[in-house]
């Protein structure tokens, strides 16, 4: 057997089509294309008015189970599916957010997809693209500068010609919520442990007003989760204006609009809001944007993504989305929060399983990131913990049902899967109430490993959801954790009871809830593998999002500033100077 080479190695010796020629195949005109160089571009949402009356496509999901740290395949198998929906002649696009450089140089090493399932060029995917999480930053830091100069001047002097187009003079404000991304001269779409918590303001010319203040994430921000959910640039302006950054002495909510800076928000983050496209592996379309996290974010791909993906497909085409780590993350946020706010509905939800994910829930050793071996429990067979782990699969198959939509399961193959293996998944997944299961080998054999996957969801016939916006937002989290999570109930600090008390009485009640828990459990316990029970959730804290349009609710420890593993990705990048080329991405 040949073995599969690298995935770098693979892209870059795929034959490229320049992205006017995809465009032009696909139906995006010449003047609704922007391009980036020669393999990526923007699409411009005039596209949306003028194919307003086109009936859409049929939007698929792509979820999986409780992941490992290594991730279990669903960019992948997202890839593999629409190759395999090219290879048969059934028009599809894919859907996928940007990763950011976390990920990338931290413990995956990209997120382009793999082996022959991947989106195309995989190093400019992976890297800079065409600078959208960039602009997030610059956003962010605009906003953080707009609140420390506010907070300067207002302490210093009243001069109303500073506040031109500032807040009413009644509102001077006692407490900041929003997060500063980028100071110090780092930039923060990488992950800096040591910025969780710091102060500023120490300068001489400060006037001593020094304040503790935390670094997030980009991707964890609230402007990279309103770009996701903005429909237009109206839209995009107006979700800005509403974000609250603080209360004012008298407790009102504090706007983005009463600092006066949204407009130049929504200058540097206006061409953010077209999707880029790029190629598949198969040479059809990938559209790239946004990139909120799961865990700690809501965790899907932009809603005008999936909207221009719907209208270039028509009616019996497959858009394919992507919503990050498993089904209790971005599925649940992409229905309740996405889906919700902008009226798209999933015709079908692919939920994707990998032996080695379900032997770790049926109680093997714990899987490190960053290149570290797989204990020796990955490499033989043992149908005994692939069948204990498939508690973790029903309860994932059940979450997807739980919103009436029919769930087809991907066993993504590895190498070191045997077919009794293979077989108990497909049988379990079956028993426990999936509409169909099959194995699929895209990484391995490109878009003819995912032919049943795809053939599968041609047959399927295919909403609802599992908390009213009139419940409380205790109710809303509750019924999160006990129906998507498997929790007795949630229990909250008394700072976050505060916290809910106020968002209530300011009447931000009726929002969604945006749920930042841990990846690697069902629960908000990181180590309790499997289809953990008998547990009540933690809210450690409640913030706004009202621009974005949710309440955000921290469970557990989760921190928004994810730190590097001992052994980062970083290590293996580099450039050769004489080639150009980019090494050491996976
Ligand atoms: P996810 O989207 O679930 O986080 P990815 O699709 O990004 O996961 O895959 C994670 C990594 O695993 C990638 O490096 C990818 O190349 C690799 N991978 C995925 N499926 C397979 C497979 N069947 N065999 C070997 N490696 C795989």
């Amino acid at each position: 057997k040949v073995p599969v080479p690298s995935d770098i190695d693979i892209s870059r010796s795929a034959t490229l089509k320049r992205v006017d020629q995809l465009a032009g195949e696909i139906g995006v005109l010449p003047s609704e294309l922007e391009q980036y160089g020669h393999h990526k571009a923007k699409i411009s949402l005039k596209i949306l008015d003028r194919l307003s009356s086109a009936p859409d496509g049929k939007l698929t999901f792509v979820t999986g189970i409780t992941p490992t740290p290594l991730g279990e395949g669903k960019s992948t198998t997202t890839l593999g599916l629409v190759q395999a929906f090219t290879e048969i002649g059934v028009d599809s696009c894919a859907c996928i957010r940007q990763p950011s450089q976390g990920p990338t140089f931290g413990v995956k090493g990209g997120a382009a997809g793999g082996g022959y399932s991947q989106v195309i060029p995989m190093d400019e995917f992976n890297l800079h693209l065409t600078g959208d999480i960039h602009a997030v930053t610059a956003a962010n830091n605009l906003m953080a500068s707009a609140i420390d100069t506010r907070l300067f001047h207002e302490s210093t002097q009243s001069d109303e010609a500073l506040y031109r187009r500032l807040a009413p003079k009644d509102k001077p404000f006692t407490e900041v919520q929003q997060r500063r991304l980028q100071k110090l001269g780092i930039d923060k779409k990488m992950p800096d442990r040591f910025l969780r918590d710091i102060t500023i303001g120490q300068g001489p010319n400060e006037k001593s007003m020094t304040r503790r203040c935390k670094f997030d994430i980009s991707v964890a921000s609230e402007i990279m989760a309103v770009l996701a959910l903005s429909t237009s640039l109206a839209d995009l302006k107006q979700r800005l204006g509403r974000m609250v950054f603080g209360l004012s002495k008298s407790g009102a909510a504090l706007t983005a609009d009463d600092l006066g800076v949204t407009g130049a928000l929504c200058v540097l983050l206006k061409d953010c809001l077209k999707p880029n496209l790029m190629q598949t592996l198969a040479g059809g379309p990938c559209l790239v944007h946004c990139g909120p996290f799961a865990n700690i974010a809501h965790g899907n791909s932009s809603v005008v993504a999936d909207q221009v993906a719907m209208k270039l497909v028509g009616p019996s085409g497959f858009a394919v989305t992507e919503s990050g780590f498993g089904s209790d993350m971005g599925f649940e946020k992409g229905m309740h929060i996405k889906c919700r706010s902008s009226g798209l509905q999933p015709h079908s939800v692919v939920l994707v399983a990998t032996v080695r994910a379900l032997k770790y829930h049926g109680g093997g050793p714990k899987i490190l990131g960053g290149g570290a071996p797989l204990p020796d429990e990955y490499r033989r067979e043992s149908v005994d913990l692939v069948v204990k782990g498939c508690e973790n699969l029903a309860q994932h198959v059940a979450i997807v049902r739980s919103f009436n939509l029919p769930v087809v399961v991907a066993v993504n193959k590895f190498g070191t899967d045997t077919p009794a293996e293979l077989e108990a998944v497909v049988n379990a997944a079956k028993a426990c109430g999936a509409a169909d299961a099959v194995i699929c080998n895209h990484w391995a054999e490109g878009g003819r490993g995912a032919d049943a996957l795809a053939r599968a969801l041609m047959a399927l016939q295919a909403l609802g959801y599992l908390y009213s916006l009139d419940d409380g937002l205790e109710a809303k989290m509750t019924a999160i954790a006990k129906r998507v999570y498997g929790a007795d109930g949630v229990q909250l600090t008394d700072s976050a009871r505060q916290q809910l008390d106020r968002l209530t009485e300011l009447g931000y009640a009726n929002l969604p809830v945006c749920m930042a828990k841990t990846n690697f459990s069902l629960s908000d316990n990181p180590s309790l593998a499997g289809r953990p029970t008998g547990f009540t959730v933690c809210v450690s804290d409640l913030r706004l999002s009202a621009g974005a349009g949710f309440v955000f609710a921290v469970l557990g420890s989760i921190s928004l500033m994810p730190g590097l593993p001992t052994r980062p990705c970083f290590y293996d990048v580099d450039l050769d100077c004489e080639t150009g080329e980019v090494l050491g991405l996976m």
